[in-house]
């Protein structure tokens, strides 16, 4: 049975830690960890997890986007873990928008990030995929992989006033509706 992992948070080292590449995709101890991943994100109503935010770090991400109470404009993506993802390529154009994370819990900041990417990443069977996104998912895509990198979002914003609590973020969203 694959088991609900603890999360990491702000302050604990890993978070800022530089994650190891996956150098055996076939290690049976991966494809655990990798259904450890499933069940913690599904449990934790996530977007997406970053292995380092389980206390492991190797690059690995899942992105597993779905719309929900905090969300309401996410689009629904089978869950979809990524080896050793990469952005190949980043559009000029940037797009500001909510972000949270279940490593800094009761904040909300408005983060800019890249509208379409490129990526080429490894699925668990050893699959390498090159392919695009936009929007919605490759803000996820950036958010996840940057927790590969130790950055969390809160290094992205551009100004501390675009942080707000939870509770505030709920208040704005409410009255305006996505950006
Ligand atoms: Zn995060």
């Amino acid at each position: 049975m694959p088991r609900i992992l603890e999360i990491s948070q702000l302050g604990s080292p890993v978070i800022r830690e530089r994650a190891a590449k996956v150098t055996d995709i076939h290690d049976p101890q991966l494809q655990t960890l990798i259904d450890d991943l499933f069940a913690t994100v599904a449990a934790e109503n996530g977007m997406g997890i970053a292995a380092p935010q389980v206390s492991v770090s190797k690059r690995i991400i899942i992105l597993s986007p779905k719309p929900n109470a905090r969300y309401p404009y996410a689009p629904t993506m089978e869950p979809t873990a990524m080896i050793n993802p990469e952005m190949t390529w980043g559009s000029p154009e940037r797009e500001k928008d909510w972000e949270g994370c279940l490593t800094v819990p009761g904040i909300r900041g408005l983060v800019p990030r890249h509208l379409t990417i490129r990526v080429r990443y490894h699925t668990p069977q050893g699959v390498q995929i090159e392919t695009e996104f936009d929007g919605f998912l490759a803000r996820v895509f950036q958010h996840e992989a940057d927790h590969l990198d130790g950055v969390v979002f809160l290094d992205r914003v551009e100004s501390t006033l675009d942080l707000v609590t939870e509770g505030e973020w709920q208040n704005i969203i409410a009255s305006r509706g996505p950006l």
